[in-house]
């Protein structure tokens, strides 16, 4: 039995998109140190030592808790085996596969608003979806294993967004504007391109560049949340309507189990032939007979 299933025959036009709602409510609970807008200080009480399960930066003011990726190269600049941080990937991957890329992450949140921006808009070729597995492997992983510093941070765009410009912006003291050099500058580039290529292309950098969707997108095939498309009731091709809401480009009538899938449930949602629904995940077992003597 479906779990979720062809809410597209609801009479009700939805205004919000649950996921969006899922987006809103994880950003006010991971980002929801207040004071710092006063202060400008960054919070350090025991939040911070909890891990959520998407890219959010250690050193924004705002932040209370602590990035899964920034805990990860902190295991490998002491030249230690992260077990903590892949077990956490291990579970949620287990439990929700890239669910978590579509309801809880802010800056997946703000490519998903840059999209809507109306201009061109191009499909990625699919090999640049490979490059993420680059960056985990090398950057967050074997760089800052030799190097002993935490180099994905260093460059990320989600960094600079919540917590570089924010922190040179309340600097009261301009200790902070002093330290601004060439790897600030770096990152903002970085920053911009990801941010102008997110209004063409959809999801740019979960997509091409994120390694947490790259450890989550491992776990979709096997996930305990699933979905399941009925051939038998897709009416592919004459239809189309789930690649043209899929934030992912993905084409759900093939495969909806693919790597990129964040399990946003819009094609669940607007599927006007009910033909996508959400299940919960049976490995599938052959019985084969045996032949007794
Ligand atoms: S892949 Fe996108 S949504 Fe997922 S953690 Fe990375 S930035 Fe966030
Ligand atoms: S396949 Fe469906 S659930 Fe997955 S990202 Fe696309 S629209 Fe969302």
């Amino acid at each position: 039995m479906p779990v979720m299933h062809g809410v597209a025959t609801m009479k009700k036009k939805r205004r919000i998109a649950p996921h969006r709602i899922g987006q809103i409510i994880a950003s006010i609970i991971t980002l929801g140190h207040v004071p710092a807008l006063w202060t400008g200080n960054i919070y350090q009480g025991p939040l911070k030592s909890v891990c959520v399960p998407i890219l959010n930066c250690w050193g924004c003011p705002l932040s209370l808790y602590s990035c899964p990726i920034g805990a990860l190269q902190h295991f490998f600049n002491l030249q230690l085996f992260p077990f903590y941080i892949m077990g956490f990937f291990g579970a949620v991957g287990m439990l929700v596969g890239r669910m978590v890329c579509g309801w809880l992450c802010p800056f997946g949140m703000l490519q998903d608003l840059l999209y809507k921006i109306r201009t061109l808009k191009f499909r990625l070729p699919k090999w640049m979806t490979y490059i993420k597995y680059a960056v985990l492997i090398i950057i967050a992983g074997i760089i800052a294993w030799i190097s002993g510093e935490p180099w994905f941070c260093k460059l990320c765009p989600a960094g600079i967004l919540e917590a570089g410009i924010p922190l040179v912006l309340v600097d009261k003291t301009g200790d902070i504007r002093a330290l601004v050099g060439w790897l600030f500058w770096t990152k903002i580039a970085i920053f911009v391109i990801v941010i102008a290529l997110s209004i063409p292309v959809k999801r740019f950098f979960c997509r091409v560049l994120c390694p947490v969707g790259a450890i989550y997108s491992v776990f979709n095939r096997f996930s305990l949340v699933h979905l399941t498309i009925e051939k038998e009731k897709c009416k592919h091709p004459n239809c189309g309507v789930c690649v043209k809401i899929c934030p992912m480009d993905i084409n759900v009538y093939d495969n909806p189990n693919q790597k990129e899938c964040i399990r946003c449930l819009e094609c669940v949602f607007k599927c006007p032939n009910i033909a996508v629904s959400m299940n919960f995940y049976k490995p599938e077992i052959k019985i084969t007979k045996t032949e007794t003597a």
